[in-house]
């Protein structure tokens, strides 16, 4: 059975109870108050025919009694039948009823009277209902305070029955409306609540049958239980939606990452092969491609082995580069501690002086750096300004290349500056994807397409950023920040262990370090 359905019974069921009670309180009410006013009127009477003017003897000879009833009382309770009977056989003693009538009576009733002073007995006569009461009439004087007669007042009480039938139609009849009204409302008003929840159902087995993702539910009442609800529901979709974008992002990515790969690996596996297959060809014994001499074969034979030995170191470095990725992609965490920054700037200077480039090689001012202390790992920290710095190198064919020490609050950075052949802005979105080479320097410069995306899963490692700005060639400015703080300030006297001037690796590297040029 629907929710909707329960409801609406429930509610109908409960209201017609209470409808139930207060119906049968009311009509007991009314009931008991009108019988109770016409009984006090029929115990008025008996008194006051008992009190004024009721003569009672007896027969000494034959112990009967004798009675007279004023006839005033006629008058004055008019519509009420008066007569008195034997307690023993019921037989009328007196009666105040036009001659030749008289009141059925309740053998009951009077031994009730006798028993307990007074009896109230309701009886349908003919077409018309009566009530009675029923009052034992003693006189000490005569009969020892025994019971000599039962006076039995009757009243048509016609009036107080139609009055409630009446009531009691009234109130079924009332009952029935309400509750029809009630369920009918009730019904309504579930289906209005419920409606909400229909919607979620509906919507959510949309989404299940249509794999549309994209969907939401509409709800325009309070933010009441249902509105949170939908809300939750809602928020709860945003994020599954999210998460499934998400996975499929990343496996489109995967699925392009693995074919730019095997793409990449079979480039130089091609050449490889094409050259060992000529070395083959031009030394296999008792062949002589097109008749060469020893020294053309010699000379082609070397010219082979030097692209088998290019294309071999360059497999290799695409495999490193893989193999880094590959690790980042496992979610491992990098061994972190603390590196004091500016020495490692220094050291990653002085080795990147030895790397092949026709650029200027310089140094900026370092002195941001000082005494900043990074929360890393120098390996990956050395590699990744490594990677910036090559390509540095390998896209500035002419002018120059600087490093420099940057600082800012909380953090610390270091800027790569060149004057090579930079980049359209379009690009710079991408070049931190995997594979990816920007159109200037595809096929001109030799390069995997893999080391921006590695420095920039080092950096993230680092909760570092990074920052881009290039003009196509002008050059570009990579700046690299890092979380840092400042190192403890040394006692006096002590030496810091690391100086510009110190650095005797760096030769012409003056005080203030900048612009300083590299043999
Ligand atoms: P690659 O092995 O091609 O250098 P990277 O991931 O290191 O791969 O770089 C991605 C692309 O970004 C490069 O192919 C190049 O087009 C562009 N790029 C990177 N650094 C520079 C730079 N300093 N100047 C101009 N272009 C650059």
């Amino acid at each position: 059975m629907s929710i909707r359905k329960r409801l609406t019974l429930w509610y109908s069921f409960l209201l017609g109870t209470l409808l139930l009670v207060f119906g049968i309180g009311l009509y007991t009410y009314i009931s008991v108050k009108l019988y109770d006013n016409q009984d006090r009127e029929m115990a008025v009477l008996a008194s006051d025919l008992m009190v004024n003017g009721m003569e009672i003897s007896s027969n000494p000879i034959t112990g009967q009694v004798g009675l007279s009833l004023p006839n005033k009382v006629n008058f004055r309770y008019s519509g009420y039948a008066v007569q008195v009977v034997d307690p023993g056989d019921g037989s009328i003693i007196k009666s105040l009823l036009p001659q030749g009538q008289e009141l059925p009576r309740s053998t009951e009733s009077i031994k009730k009277a006798v028993e307990d002073s007074t009896a109230i007995q309701n009886q349908r006569i003919g077409q018309s209902n009566w009530r009675f009461l029923y009052v034992a009439l003693r006189s000490e004087s005569l009969f020892k305070g025994e019971p000599f007669g039962v006076m039995q007042i009757g009243v048509r009480i016609d009036s107080i029955v139609i009055v409630l039938s009446q009531v009691s139609r009234f109130l079924i009849m009332l009952s029935l409306v309400v509750i029809a009204a009630a369920a009918s409302s009730g019904w309504y008003l579930s289906r209005k609540a419920l409606r909400p929840i229909e919607q979620i159902i509906h919507t959510t087995g949309l989404i299940q049958s249509s794999d549309d993702l994209g969907r939401r539910i509409e709800y325009k009442g309070p933010p009441d239980e249902v509105g949170l609800l939908t809300e939750t529901i809602n928020g709860m979709l945003d994020r599954v939606e999210a998460t499934y974008r998400d996975l499929e992002e990343s496996d489109r990515m995967q699925r392009r990452f693995v074919s730019d790969a095997s793409h990449e690996l079979r480039t130089p596996l091609t050449t490889i092969r094409g050259n060992v297959e000529f070395l083959e060809k031009v030394w296999r014994q008792g062949k002589n491609p097109g008749g060469m001499s020893e020294e053309e074969k010699m000379e082609l034979s070397l010219e082979a082995m030097a692209d088998i030995a290019g294309e071999a170191s360059r497999m290799s470095r695409l495999v490193n580069d893989l193999l880094a990725l590959a690790r980042a992609d496992s979610g491992r965490e990098m061994e972190m501690e603390e590196v004091e920054f500016r020495s490692l700037v220094e050291d990653v200077y002085r080795k990147a002086a030895l790397l092949p480039k026709k650029a200027e090689w310089r140094l900026g001012d370092l002195s941001p750096l000082a005494r900043a202390l990074v929360t890393g790992n120098s390996d990956s920290l050395r590699q990744m300004l490594f990677i910036f710095i090559e390509n540095a190198f390998k896209y500035t064919p002419e002018g120059y290349v600087v490093l420099e020490g940057l600082s800012a609050p909380g953090q610390v950075g270091v800027l790569i500056r060149d004057t090579g052949i930079g980049m359209d802005k379009d690009e710079v979105p991408h070049i931190f994807e995997r594979f990816y080479r920007a159109d200037e320097s595809r096929g001109k410069t030799s390069g995997t397409g893999l080391g921006l995306s590695i420095a920039k899963w080092i950096i993230d490692q680092h909760r570092g950023s990074i920052e881009v700005t290039t003009r196509l060639g002008e050059g570009s400015v990579f700046k690299i920040w890092l979380p840092a703080k400042e190192a403890p300030s040394l006692p006096t006297g002590e030496v810091p262990a690391l100086k510009e001037a110190d650095s005797p690796a760096v030769e012409g590297l003056d005080s203030k370090g900048v612009d300083s040029k590299e043999e």
